[in-house]
Order: C-alpha cells, then sequence, then structure tokens
C-alpha cells in the first residue's frame, strides 16, 4: 500500500473511533495525519458521516492546504490542522473533538489543571484554554497553537478540543484523557474542589510516562 493510501486509512480509521467513543456528535469533529515521507496530510472532508466514510473520501493536501488528491472539500478546521504541523515538527496526527465535558470548560474557559494521573502523564502539565476565535479562521488556528505549546492538547474556548501526538492513536488518546479529565475536574469540584499536584510530582509523572510507558510501546511496535 503506498503512503497516501496508508494514511487515509489510518484517518477513516481514527474518525470512527473518535465517534465510537462519544467525542463528536453527528459530523462535527475532524481528524488530520501526516503523509509519511511527503509534505502532505491526510485530512476528513466536511461534513460527511464517520460510519459511511471511506478512504477515497480522505483528502490529501499540502502543507500550504492545497489539495493534492480527493474529490471532496476538505475539513472547514483544514487552518488549524496544518498550524500545529507548522509549529510542531514532532507532531504527526491531530484530532478534533466536541466531547462534552471538555467542551464545558471550554465554554467556561477554565483550563484543566494537572489532578488525575494518566491526563498529567501525556498532557505533562495543566491543559490549557486557547483564546476565543470563530471556527475555521486562521485566528483559532494560531491561538490552538499557542496554547498547545509543546504539550499533546488543549482547549478551545466555547468551542471543543484539540488533541495532538505521534500517530492517531496518540492523538485519539489525548483526546480521550482530556475529556475524562474535564470530567473528573467537574466532578471533583462538585465535591468541594480538586487538589492541583505540586510541579514535581506533575514532572515526575511525564518522565514515567515519556521514558518507560512510551519506550516500551514503541519496543512492542
Ligand atoms: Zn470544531
Amino acid at each position: 500500500m503506498d503512503n497516501q493510501s496508508a494514511a487515509r486509512g489510518e484517518v477513516v480509521r481514527a474518525g470512527q473511533a473518535m465517534l465510537e467513543r462519544g467525542l463528536v456528535a453527528g459530523t462535527w469533529g475532524n481528524v488530520s495525519v501526516r503523509v509519511p515521507g511527503a509534505a502532505q496530510v491526510a485530512i476528513t472532508p466536511s461534513g460527511r458521516d464517520y460510519r459511511t466514510l471511506r478512504p477515497e473520501d480522505i483528502i490529501i493536501v499540502d502543507l500550504q492546504g492545497n489539495r493534492v488528491a480527493g474529490a471532496l472539500k476538505p475539513s472547514s478546521e483544514l487552518p488549524l490542522h496544518l498550524a500545529v504541523y507548522a509549529a510542531r515538527p514532532d507532531v504527526g496526527a491531530v484530532v478534533h473533538t466536541h466531547s462534552i465535558f471538555a467542551s464545558a470548560c471550554a465554554a467556561a474557559r477554565r483550563a484543566l489543571p494537572p489532578v488525575i494521573e494518566d491526563l498529567i502523564q501525556i498532557a505533562g502539565g495543566a491543559v490549557a484554554v486557547a483564546d476565543y476565535a470563530l471556527p475555521g479562521t486562521p485566528e483559532l488556528a494560531a491561538n490552538a497553537v499557542a496554547a498547545l505549546g509543546d504539550r499533546q492538547g488543549a482547549l478551545l474556548a466555547n468551542h471543543g478540543a484539540v488533541g495532538c501526538g505521534r500517530t492517531a492513536d496518540e492523538a485519539l488518546l489525548a483526546c480521550e484523557l482530556i475529556e475524562k479529565g474535564a470530567q473528573i475536574f467537574i466532578y471533583a469540584n462538585l465535591l468541594g474542589g480538586a487538589h492541583v499536584l505540586s510541579d514535581g510530582d506533575v514532572a515526575a509523572m511525564r518522565r514515567f510516562y515519556t521514558e518507560h510507558y512510551r519506550r516500551r510501546q514503541e519496543g512492542a511496535e
């Protein structure tokens, strides 16, 4: 299978997984991956049902957003995806979701502090809220990149979440853990408030993930 076909298949699988795991409703949310060995990105089309999405529906664009292959219109959040790839050479996949608890924190414009272990491991600290901008705009893309920094996820004010990683699975996991972390944060606040962990403990958890857990996964691949 050529690299474009492989990337298209990965986008379809991640799009369907995003729907199955309850991270989006309807046709919202979008997924992209870099095409290995090419300055290209494979991204979901605008407004298509993930349940019937086929690899040939996935659009291939260059890093400026020009269409290389595919007949459909790319996701309206293409500028967001391209801005993340431009800023982060380490990122191979981007997933954008509208999951409920993450969106609740995004609507309240409350960052997720480091309060729960698994999210800390992949986020490496707080998950910030990007400054508000209209969906699909270059401003939203720039604000999201600023909020991401060198981390794997951010909230988009009054909108949703964005997760990234080396693979679509990693980006999807980031979105799942942001959603779970947001739910826990909200529930903990109902119980009198979540306790934020120290910088030292946060750094130790992140180190464990990058030096042991992630390496073990790489070894298994
Ligand atoms: Zn969106």
